[in-house]
């Protein structure tokens, strides 16, 4: 069996009055089933435009994907019509985004709302579908008797779980999660993400988790893959990325975060700023903030090379095919 989410060389573009922003630049990526996807990366590096291409939610204009395939289940959903992609949002791939307010209608109680999502993809009354949205509201830790209140009614964690309700109310085999806890407070994130890892483990759910917290994805995460302006620059286990980082980019991003174990002085932000992606950089795009750039970075992109099973690094320092200029 294949794996459950396949993406290969896939291209996104924006195109926009002020050029062409390269969104996404030939990202390669799979989650098999049940596994655990975390996509990391400093705030422009592409994360959701990918996240919004698998479910080709991109906002068209101006962003269109101009190449490569996104396979689910061996299936091209790339070649799929809008009614078939209906189908499988919110019933076999679910997302999260990280204003749980996007997700909640503010003026329909929120038993109804799971109620609604469950209908539109399960065949059963209204009635069942009403009892299983109750059930869910449990699941996430919501008394049932809530599902009679409004949205406003709830907190930001408590509105959280009621989209994790509404994501999961159908069982999809894959959650895409943008951000999820980013607006919660600390202790609050820690229960949600202990929620979402509890209740994906009980449904099988895989999940690609979007973050700039690599906190969070030590605690949730059995993969990594970084993201600098639009390509993939190192992917592989949660060991691969924690313990033997190698592209000069997921180095820097460890040294900008405090430790547990290492008793620093001073954290080491990356310095200067992601570039501007109607303009990306010539060779290498990270050249003009690497401390290891050398005089080819600049004329030459690096190809993909595998350390080790699993372990891939996008970065001349390790060999590798000259990829696109
Ligand atoms: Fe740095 Fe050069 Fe490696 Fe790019 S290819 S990450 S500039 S050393």
């Amino acid at each position: 069996m294949g794996p459950l989410l396949e993406i290969q060389d896939l291209e996104v573009r924006y195109f926009t009055g002020e050029g062409v922003v390269e969104a996404v630049n030939g990202i390669n990526l799979t989650v098999d089933r049940g596994e655990n996807l975390g996509l990391v990366g400093e705030t422009g590096a592409g994360k959701t435009t990918t996240a919004l291409s698998i479910l080709r939610l991109l906002p068209d204009p101006p962003g269109r994907i101009t190449g490569g395939s996104v396979r689910f289940c061996g299936e091209e959903l790339r070649a799929k019509t809008e009614r078939e992609m209906r189908a499988i949002r919110g019933g076999k791939i679910s997302m999260i985004f990280q204003d749980p307010m996007t997700a909640l209608n503010p003026v329909i109680r929120v038993g109804e709302q799971i109620a609604e999502v469950i209908l539109l993809h399960d065949r059963i009354s209204r009635a069942e579908a009403e009892r299983r949205a109750l059930e869910m509201l449990e699941l996430v830790g919501i008394p049932a008797e809530r599902g009679m209140e409004y949205p406003h009614q709830f907190s930001g964690g408590m509105k959280q779980r009621v989209v994790i309700a509404i994501a999961l109310a159908c069982s999809p085999e894959l959650l895409i999660a943008d951000e999820p806890t980013t607006a919660l407070d600390v202790t609050v994130q820690a229960q949600v993400l202990e929620l979402m890892r509890r209740l994906r483990e009980k449904l099988g759910t895989a999940m690609v988790l979007i973050t700039h917290d690599l906190g969070v994805v030590a605690e949730t995460c059995d993969r990594v893959a970084v993201m600098y302006a639009g390509e993939v620059v190192e992917s592989g286990s949660l060991e691969d990325i924690f313990e033997r980082a190698a592209h000069p980019y997921t180095v820097g991003l460890f040294q900008s975060i405090p430790s547990m174990d290492e008793d620093v002085d001073m954290l080491t932000p990356i310095p200067g700023l992601m570039p501007d992606p109607t303009r990306l950089p010539k060779g290498c795009k990270f050249h003009p903030r690497c401390p290891k750039a050398e005089a080819r970075c600049g004329e030459i992109c690096p190809g993909t090379v595998e350390l080790s099973p699993g372990h891939a690094v996008r970065c001349l320092l390790y060999g590798g095919a000259q990829g696109k200029g």
